[in-house]
């Protein structure tokens, strides 16, 4: 958030001149339209974003969106599927095809480039195009694309980043880093014969960029051995660096969250790799919560009068479905909700868009014929018969009760027969084929768009356009 005086001059005529651009095309549109109500519609939807918040629910597809509804609705005592979650509220919602370039079903890089970038790359990719070779540093150099961090921050804005995985994984990083293997997060990941080539790993990347707010978990990247940490350096310590470059703040913890002042740059690691399950949370912990973490960086961002970027990605719903446990994914889910809540309670929708989306969707379905107000983390337990008093649950064909909820594949698969299933937060969910890691799914997700330029985020869209709606919404 310092201000470099002479360049701030040429960006704010650049901004004009884009201003003025722009206005030449309302005007047009708004000359064409008949009707007074067109005029307004075309004035409102011309209005530019000052700022604009991405909140990507890693892995959150739309049955998870379903489901996380359902279970919010029933921790407050509801039913739970007449339940609205805040995002459900916006006005503005698009569906989005998420494959990669070389991948019909899509990991977390290639998607969040997509989004990031506004060009769809291969699995496994961050911020480099699909014609580098993966794994390879001296081809990356060729692809680079460009980085919606870097280019927020040449126009002056602000930009946060927050993440409840580890702050190098693969979708914060793509605000800010290039690479040709996402697992390059600390330089002792890199493969031997890529090393000392010119491509620095991811958490080196983070360190060099000049965010004004990151918090998330992964401490162990950023440390050489010496402190527990992975570098190859021993000595290597990038927080204490970073803080004396920047004079920043760097804290572990939330009470040294709470206590950081506004007015600087703000590093937050506050655990050695992703940060806990929320369905795990003790009352004593020392990590701050997805929702105060999205205070914390809009609480300092708002203060760049330009305007800030900030993305905030739920990292964790993705992890509980890996292991193929519906009730630690919901749980986050529901912390995810509560952060995009205090957004939308704590900013001006005349100049903040608000974005929520995921990535990419889950094997994962809400199955049966369960009644309605049915524990969604419990069996399927059928609509009342005629004259039956007692709820009995649905039986399978092999005798067995079955949830609700459950996956295509993963840890939970049943091998030989079939056992009464496990209910409840900490369940695994049966699935029918047997992985250790439940794999992600290739159907489309949602996107829903609140604030300036919101009224783009319609029909069936590449994952890529979301990148071109937040830097329509800037007047770029
Ligand atoms: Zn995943």
């Amino acid at each position: 958030m310092r201000t470099r005086p002479i360049l701030q001059l040429t960006l704010s005529a650049l901004a004009m001149s884009l201003a003025s651009c722009s206005d030449a095309h309302a005007q047009n549109s708004v000359s064409s339209a008949s009707s007074g109500a067109a005029q307004i519609s075309s004035q409102s939807e011309s209005r530019k974003a000052k700022n604009v918040i991405l909140f990507i629910g890693d892995g959150m597809g739309v049955s998870t969106v379903t489901a996380m509804r359902i279970y919010a609705g029933q921790k407050r005592g509801m039913s739970g599927e007449e339940y609205v979650l805040p995002f459900e509220k916006f006005d503005n919602v698009a569906l989005v095809k998420t494959y990669n370039v070389d991948a019909q079903v899509p990991d977390s890089a290639g998607t969040a480039t997509a989004m990031h970038s506004g060009q769809k790359t291969n699995i496994g990719y961050l911020g480099i195009g699909p014609g580098a070779a993966r794994a390879n540093c001296e081809s990356g150099k060729q692809h680079h694309l460009p980085l919606l961090g870097e280019e927020a921050k040449k126009r002056g804005l602000a930009v946060g980043i927050v993440s409840t995985a580890r702050i190098t994984h693969a979708t914060p990083a793509s605000v800010y880093a290039r690479t040709t293997e996402r697992n390059w997060e600390v330089d002792a990941w890199i493969d031997e014969s890529q090393r000392d080539l010119g491509c620095r790993d991811i958490a080196r990347q983070l360190i060099d960029f000049d965010f004004d707010v990151a918090l998330g978990g992964g401490l162990a990247p950023f440390y050489g051995s010496a402190v527990g940490g992975a570098r190859l350096n021993s000595s290597d310590d990038l927080p204490t660096e970073w803080v004396k470059r920047r004079r920043g703040n760097f804290v572990v913890d939330s009470a040294s969250l709470a206590a950081a002042p506004l007015n600087r740059p703000l590093l937050g690691l506050f655990a050695p790799s992703h940060m806990g399950w929320v369905a795990e949370r003790t009352p004593d912990s020392k990590e701050p919560t997805l929702t105060q973490m999205t205070q914390a960086a809009v609480q300092r961002l708002a203060r760049d009068r330009d305007g800030y970027y900030l993305m905030v990605e739920s990292g964790k719903i993705d992890h509980g479905h890996h292991a193929g446990r519906a009730g630690l994914a919901l749980e986050e889910a529901v912390e995810f909700a509560n952060a995009i809540q205090w957004a939308v309670d704590n900013t001006d929708p005349r100049e903040t868009l608000i974005l929520v989306t995921a990535d990419h969707s889950h094997v994962f379905t809400i199955a049966g014929y369960p009644r309605r107000g049915n524990d969604i983390l419990g069996l399927v337990v059928p609509p009342p018969g005629a004259g039956e008093e007692v709820a009995q649950a649905s039986l399978a064909t092999d005798g067995k009760p079955y949830t609700t909820l459950g996956y295509a594949n993963g840890p939970g698969a049943i091998v030989g027969e079939r056992v009464t299933p496990e209910t409840g937060v900490g369940a695994t969910q049966q699935a029918a084929i047997a992985m250790d890691s439940e794999t992600h799914g290739g159907e489309d997700v949602a996107l829903y768009a609140n604030g300036p330029g919101a009224e783009k985020a319609r029909g069936v869209i590449e994952q890529d356009v979301i990148y071109d709606i937040i830097t329509s919404a800037y007047g770029w």
